[in-house]
């Protein structure tokens, strides 16, 4: 008998349409696991289908008639409002999350935080929300811009943040006059109907904001339903790709933000220290599955041996177990198909000639038995070309390159198909400013690691990482709403711009 046999039974979770938690047309459930422990479960959620994605399309294109005329400061009010709610409920969020997603409860209350953050800055934009006005080339002519919304906006997130992402697009989206159809990942649905009953409680309004869990099916007619103006997905690269071409016949706005393989160079005069602890903060936090996170460390030649030694005797200390555990450091993988993924390119790296310098092994003994835990693993002396070096593993896996030059660590670092983050460490300021100009990246820290962005700022990535949009920040704001130009005109007679051009 173990304290999970005397637990309640578990209670099926609703789907969110139109004001009413309802179950999925195709009457089939799915179940959400610890990843430190599957036999702990955590939910049962709806496997829903193409006919729920439309009940909610139809809700939200109904709702978005009344939504978009409610005065923006009104709406941020609510946002405000749901904001307090989040941040009284921090502690028992982040417990749930890692539960069901696995990462350690300092960093799924950073998570939260993340969520609270957002919606606060976004509650602040509801009564900002600035546009342009300029003068007129015509006498007695006023010309200005406004941001309009654009209605139905669908909203596809992963499971590495699972509330701080879907926070980064349904927040804006509101604020903005947009209503929502979401779909979390199904490995962590829980942290979606946490965040989605406190926009209820907030009092955002039926039909303004719909869930809907699901899969691939869920996702494909929230992209191609031509009711919808905007996808909004976060996730890999080659789902994003899909999506991309599912929304295009529409001509939606689509914004993607995607896979990585971050870079952080250090170089000779490197407080390296302070490079040892960004570095495992950036590798290994969240076990590796991060869109930012530091795979690779390219460390010049004069400092390698050294940085290298004090990585691995570091990374030795790194306790692995359950995320609810305070003395434990790094959490399991998010599922076992990520697990194998890990364990896959482990093989790879070590097949490609890499130097196994730590780890490389599964986890499975004692405590262990019934998680998704992997050891925290380095490679050294990778090769840039190696498949450990250039593709995205989402695990405890770090590539460590030696180079010979800012200039060689900066064509390594380039010399990838993503460009989310990267990071230099150095004193020297020309080097520092040099690699910021040339690491062709939608994020770049000095002195620091990969990670650490915060929500006022724009945050994506350039190539395979993105399609040119951002989230966060005031950039959020482009992505979920559109330009329009308002000219009027008080002379009282037809004033032809361009061609009654005033002589001086
Ligand atoms: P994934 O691509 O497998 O899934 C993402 C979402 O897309 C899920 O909700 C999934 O159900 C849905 N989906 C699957 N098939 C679909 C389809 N055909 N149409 C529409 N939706 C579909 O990604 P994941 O495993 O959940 O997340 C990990 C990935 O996310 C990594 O590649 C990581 O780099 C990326 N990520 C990127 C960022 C960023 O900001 N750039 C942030 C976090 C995670």
């Amino acid at each position: 008998m173990t304290i999970l046999d005397f637990m309640p039974p578990t209670t099926v979770s609703s789907n969110y349409v139109n004001g009413q938690w309802v179950p999925s047309a195709s009457g089939v459930t799915f179940e959400n696991r610890n990843p430190a422990n599957t036999d702990e479960l955590i939910g049962v959620f709806q496997q829903s289908n193409a006919a729920d994605v439309d009940a909610a399309i139809t809700a939200a294109a109904k709702a978005y008639e009344e939504w978009r005329l409610v005065p923006a400061p009104v709406r941020a009010e609510m946002l405000f409002r749901a904001a307090q709610i989040i941040a009284a409920r921090k502690e028992d969020f982040a417990r749930d999350m890692t539960r069901e997603m696995g990462k350690v409860l300092n960093e799924t209350r950073g998570d939260v935080q993340e969520a609270i953050d957002m919606t606060f800055y976004m509650a602040g934009e509801g009564r900002r929300m600035f546009g342009q006005t300029v003068p007129s080339e015509l006498r007695n002519k006023f010309a200005m811009s406004v941001r309009q919304p654009l209605g139905v906006c669908s909203i596809i997130t992963p499971w590495n943040f699972p509330m701080a992402i879907p926070s980064w697009k349904i927040v804006p989206a509101l604020v903005c006059g947009n209503t929502v159809v979401f779909k979390p990942s199904s490995n962590t649905p829980l942290s979606a109907h946490n965040f989605v009953k406190v926009l209820i409680e907030a009092g955002i309004p039926k039909g303004v904001v719909n869930m809907i869990t699901g899969d691939a099916d869920v996702g494909t007619a929230m992209t191609t339903d031509p009711r919808v103006s905007v996808v909004s997905f976060t996730g890999s690269t080659t789902v994003g790709r899909t999506v991309n071409q599912a929304a295009a016949s529409t001509f939606k706005k689509v914004h993607l933000e995607m896979g990585g393989k971050n870079v952080v160079m250090i170089m000779d005069d490197a407080n390296l220290e302070l490079a040892v602890d960004g570095c495992l903060w950036g590798g290994f936090g969240t076990s590796g599955q991060r869109c930012t996170a530091a795979s690779r460390v390219v460390v010049h030649e004069k400092v390698y041996r050294k940085f290298v030694d004090a990585f691995i005797g570091r990374a030795k200390t790194l306790v692995v177990g359950d995320g609810l555990d305070p003395k434990v450091d790094m959490g399991p993988s998010n599922s076992d198909a990520q697990l194998q993924t890990v364990m896959r390119y482990v093989q790879i790296g070590r097949d490609e000639g890499a130097a196994l310098a730590l780890g490389g092994r599964r986890l499975e003994s004692g405590s262990y038995a019934k998680g998704f835990f992997h050891e925290p693993t380095i490679f050294a002396d990778v090769d840039p070309k190696m498949r450990i070096a250039r593709e995205e593993i989402f695990g405890p896996v770090v590539s460590v390159i030696p180079c010979r030059s800012l200039e060689e660590a900066v064509a390594i670092g380039n010399g990838v198909e993503y460009g989310l983050s990267a990071s230099i460490y150095t004193q020297d300021i020309n080097r520092a400013f040099q690699a910021m100009r040339d690491l062709y990246t939608g994020i770049f820290y000095v002195n620091a690691p990969t990670i650490g962005a915060e929500v006022h700022l724009p945050f994506g990535g350039t190539k395979s990482t993105g399609n040119g949009h951002r989230e966060a920040g005031v950039a959020a704001l482009e992505v979920f709403s559109e330009w329009k130009s308002i000219y009027i005109d008080f002379s009282g007679k037809l004033q032809r711009a361009q061609i009654d051009v005033e002589q001086v």
